[in-house]
């Protein structure tokens, strides 16, 4: 059988292990990344809204992945009460409406450049252990079986990760922290191109929202994602179906194309064990409220890959324990956070979303503060305190 070394391999050719690999590269150490589709990027999986603190990451350069550039979000409650937010204030999905192909290509590109190796139709189907420790990756490179061996192992291999569960950590995702998606791209639609609008609501997305991420004037990606505990087969499609029928800017549209996917909206997980590392949707670091996870998989990837390389360079193992420590330190209070807001905002009724956009549809975000919130919610439905007390870490 074909035999690999290398220091690092990486499963999963997605933005978590391309940035992963591309900072241990540019330390001098040798990577592969094991990708089992035939091209990077290619099928899209995702809605294509990021924000634009990307530029602030210092990963990758603006470039012909950005396609449309938004000010700000709006959300619509099922009455049709609007709340405006700017881009800067409606999280890591709004900013810029992205080529996730082109984006994904990009970071490869950048990641070869510094010398990482990339093989792709290699699926990795089972760990190799030596003593109880994971040493190297079985995979299936284009029909015929090869062996890769390193020294770190990265498991960068998405929602669906089986590298975490070769040594023991416990992978499986709870029908309510998982979103079922479905979503057209619409071509010769009526659309505002300046912003991304959400429509929330128990009857239209139970425990998830459909989006419009608009590529221009006439195109948008239109999407919806349902909560797997509200969820049975076809059901996205259907709400999505009756939904684009509704609308008559968008009953008109001809899908160019069409995907479905999922996306955990859980707690993290260990992202650690021995001589192994979890990052990007892998470790569940994709955000639990609005299901955003390119800007983590971003900032998880780029901690993995300088604390993989630092551990190398002095090597010794333990220093991968900065890896959790480091990316709790940028995402781990959002995440918690986020992951309430999600358990509460589950179980809200159309009447509930109705009055909390009521409540919020005349603050500034711009001075928004904790205080401002209560107040809006006491003056205008006081029912809600209730409802939100533990977000607002009242008793
Ligand atoms: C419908 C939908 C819409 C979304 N919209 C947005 C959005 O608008 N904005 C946003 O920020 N996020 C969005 N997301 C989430 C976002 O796409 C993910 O959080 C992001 O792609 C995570 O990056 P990753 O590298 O961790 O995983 P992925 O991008 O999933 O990459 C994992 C890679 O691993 C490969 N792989 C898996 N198993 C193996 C194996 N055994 N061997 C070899 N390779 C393997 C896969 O082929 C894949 O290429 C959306 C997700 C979905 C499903």
């Amino acid at each position: 059988m074909k035999r690999f070394d290398y220091d690092v391999v990486v499963v999963g050719g997605g933005p978590a292990g391309l940035v992963t690999s591309m900072y241990i590269s540019e330390k001098g150490f040798s990577v592969a990344v094991l990708e089992r589709d035939k091209e990077i990027g290619v099928p899209v999986l995702c809605g294509e809204g990021i924000s634009k603190k990307v530029d602030d990451l210092g990963i990758i350069d603006r470039g012909r992945w950005i396609e449309n550039e938004v000010v700000g979000a709006r959300i619509f409650s099922p009455n049709g009460t609007t709340v405006k937010l700017s881009a800067e204030h409606a999280g890591g999905e709004t900013g810029y409406i992205i080529d996730r192909e082109i984006f994904d290509k990009e970071l490869a590109r950048l990641s070869a450049k510094k010398g990482t190796d990339i093989f792709l139709r290699c699926n990795a189907k089972q760990g190799i252990f030596e003593n109880g420790k994971l040493v190297g990756v079985k995979a299936d490179l284009g029909g015929e079986e090869v062996e890769f061996f390193a020294k770190v192992i990265v498991g960068a291999d998405g929602v669906e990760s089986r590298v975490g569960r070769w040594v023991g950590i416990d992978t499986r995702l709870k029908p309510k922290d998982i979103v079922s998606c479905f979503e057209y791209t619409l071509s010769g639609i009526e659309c505002n191109r300046e912003y991304s609008d959400f429509y929330v609501g128990k009857s239209l997305a139970p425990g998830g929202y459909i989006w419009i991420f608009p590529k221009s004037d006439d195109v948008a990606n239109v999407g919806i994602g349902v909560l797997g505990s509200y969820s049975k087969p076809g059901l996205a499609k259907e709400l999505l179906d009756r939904f684009i029928e509704s609308k008559e800017e968008l009953r008109k549209g001809k899908a160019i194309r069409v995907l479905t996917g999922a996306v955990p909206v859980a707690k993290p997980i260990e992202s650690l064990r021995d001589n192994v590392i979890l990052v990007g949707d892998a470790a569940r670091h994709t955000d639990p409220l609005t299901g955003g996870g390119i800007m983590h998989a971003l900032i998880g990837g780029r901690i993995a890959g300088e604390t993989i390389a630092e551990s190398l360079e002095s090597n010794d193992v333990s220093i991968l324990k900065k890896y959790e420590e480091r990316w709790k330190e940028k995402l781990e209070k959002k995440l918690k956070r986020n992951y309430m807001m999600k358990e509460i905002a589950s179980t809200f009724d159309d009447k509930t979303f109705d009055m909390l956009a009521d409540s919020v549809k005349d603050i500034n975000f711009d001075e928004f503060s904790t205080y401002g919130l209560i107040k809006a919610l006491v003056t205008k439905h006081p029912s809600l305190l209730i409802k939100l007390k533990p977000l607002l870490g009242l008793r």
